[in-house]
């Protein structure tokens, strides 16, 4: 009897059988392979798809234990018409309006300032005199060279224009935490409903940063709320007489939320970039994550720079993990530097909460002082290190406001400057080059591999003077980078253009 014979299957059988298996094996691997990829959120092309991968640094092996700062001497709050600088300059501006004549030269009561203001520029008049300086020179000067220059940022400006449009449409609170943090947003004053118990605060932060990213958020970090960083008055929606000494029960824990601003624009800093890319997108991820916790049942403020802020985001970023505090004063992430612009929602949502890290840039910023040498107003500092800088009872960078403020509105284009974000070597993007040098300066504890990093940003970064960048005749409005081809005015707008010098 034949083989064939014996198994019933002749030789080309056989042949033919082992092959359609073999090929229907292939094409089940190829289907099961299609599948396993099309789940994968990398392959989700299409808008805002993208973020959850977005926070690939691994923070494990940085993390230390909390908090990341201590109060070394007696802690005060910051004042939202003193410390804060928008405040304070608004303040100051509608002062100055009534009394027009004024100047340092008269006593500071003639201002008619409210006492709180009047005491900080007691205690600070280097704050004054840049104020002063703001609307008696720096502003009536901008007016001037906008009506001779401005015609070259007329696309810088109406880029900024389209998110600005978006800002209309982010609610702020109307009214005390302890009642518009219950309500439904646009829910024509419809209270939330009762909260829907999550299994454990880790699941709970989990999902909480999986919706954060999906709603549009590059970095999410959590955070025990500390009330040291609110502010001491101010608060949106509180009447006169509110009791800012009072914690609101229910701001027990920080959601902070980041995104980037669009790196070649950001590189176009100061007079053909803007912010308002990000803090659109980032107030709108905000309010979408307020309106989703809202609906489970959990009491939500959002701090934003379109709704704006009842704390100070930059200690907050650094204990929820995202970062590490640099010689700017604000934080600087593994991702993506100082570039990003973050909001923060204060919650009872009972989450796990985020360990601070330090990734090298507290050792990095005391050998590296690019930002100061590049900051046209000088607004930070030169020192070696943040010792001794003790600001409302906490020891850290800090940046005189007012003289970036007033550099603020010398600035062309849309208001602003973000230089020291520019030239910051961790503000780079995502390359394997800034990859390799993040992570070999990172694990390095004997700072040979910052000092390298240095010397070649040194080298082959080439950037204008400080000067360069003022107005004329002290500068020419340089730019730290040309701007993008799409905010070349001079290609797509047929108007007259007077070009204000080089690189602008
Ligand atoms: S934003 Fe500009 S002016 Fe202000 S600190 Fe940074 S570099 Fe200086
Ligand atoms: S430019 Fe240098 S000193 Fe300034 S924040 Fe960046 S790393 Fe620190």
């Amino acid at each position: 009897m034949s083989d064939d014979e014996k198994t019933g299957l002749s030789r080309r059988n056989f042949l033919m059988v082992t092959g359609l298996a073999g090929l229907a094996a292939q094409t089940g691997g190829l289907v099961a392979a299609g599948i396993r990829t099309g789940r994968d959120p990398r392959t989700f092309t299409g808008w805002e798809s993208y973020n959850p991968g977005t926070q690939f640094f691994d923070r494990r092996r940085f993390e230390f234990d909390g908090p990341a700062y201590s109060p070394v001497g007696s802690v005060s709050r910051p004042g939202h018409r003193t410390d804060y600088v928008f405040g304070r300059v608004a303040t100051f501006e509608r002062a100055f309006a009534r009394n027009p004549d004024w100047t340092l030269d008269d006593p500071i009561e003639g201002l008619g300032l409210p006492p709180d203001l009047e005491a900080f520029y007691r205690e600070f008049p280097e704050r004054l005199e840049w104020d002063f300086r703001t609307f008696s020179e720096t502003i009536p000067n901008n007016r001037r060279d906008r009506r001779e220059y401005g015609d070259h940022y007329r696309l810088a400006e109406a880029y900024a224009a389209g998110f600005e449009a978006h800002r209309a449409l982010i609610p702020s609170p109307q009214s005390p935490p302890e009642v518009s943090d219950y309500l439904r947003p646009r829910g024509r004053g419809a209270r939330i409903p009762e909260p829907v118990p999550f299994r454990s605060p880790e699941l709970a932060a989990e999902f909480v940063k999986e919706l954060a990213h999906r709603y549009g958020a590059t970095l999410v970090g959590i955070a025990r709320m500390n009330p040291d960083f609110l502010y001491s008055d101010g608060w949106r929606g509180c009447p006169p007489g509110h009791d800012f000494s009072r914690l609101p029960e229910h701001w027990e824990y920080a959601i902070v939320v980041g995104v980037p601003m669009e790196w070649d624009v950001v590189l176009a800093s100061p007079h053909s970039s803007t912010s308002s890319d990000a803090y659109d997108r980032i107030s709108t991820t905000a309010f979408r994550l307020e309106g989703c916790l809202k609906s489970l049942g959990y009491p939500v403020r959002t701090h934003s720079p379109d709704a704006g802020y009842d704390l100070i985001v930059p200690p907050l970023a650094v204990e929820a993990g995202l970062g590490e505090l640099g010689r700017t004063g604000y934080c600087i992430t593994p991702e993506l530097g100082g570039n990003f612009r973050t909001a923060v929602l204060t919650t009872n949502l009972p989450m796990a909460v985020d360990r601070p890290i330090r990734f090298g840039v507290a050792e990095f910023c005391n050998k590296c002082k690019l930002c100061a040498e590049g900051c046209p107003s000088g607004a930070i500092s030169f020192a070696d290190s943040p010792d001794g800088m003790v600001i409302r009872g906490y020891e850290h960078w800090y940046i005189n406001n007012g003289a970036c403020y007033n550099y603020w509105r010398e600035t062309m284009g849309p208001m602003g400057c973000r230089l020291c974000i520019a030239t910051c070597p961790y503000s780079r993007k995502n390359s394997w080059l800034h990859s390799v040098a993040r992570d070999l300066d990172a694990r390095d504890p004997t700072g040979a591999v910052s000092s390298a990093l240095l010397v070649m940003q040194e080298r082959f970064f080439d950037a204008p003077d400080a000067e360069a960048y003022r107005r004329p005749p002290h500068g020419e409005f340089a730019n730290y980078r040309p701007p993008p081809r799409f905010l070349d005015t001079e290609r797509y707008l047929d108007i007259p253009v007077t070009r204000p010098g080089k690189g602008g």
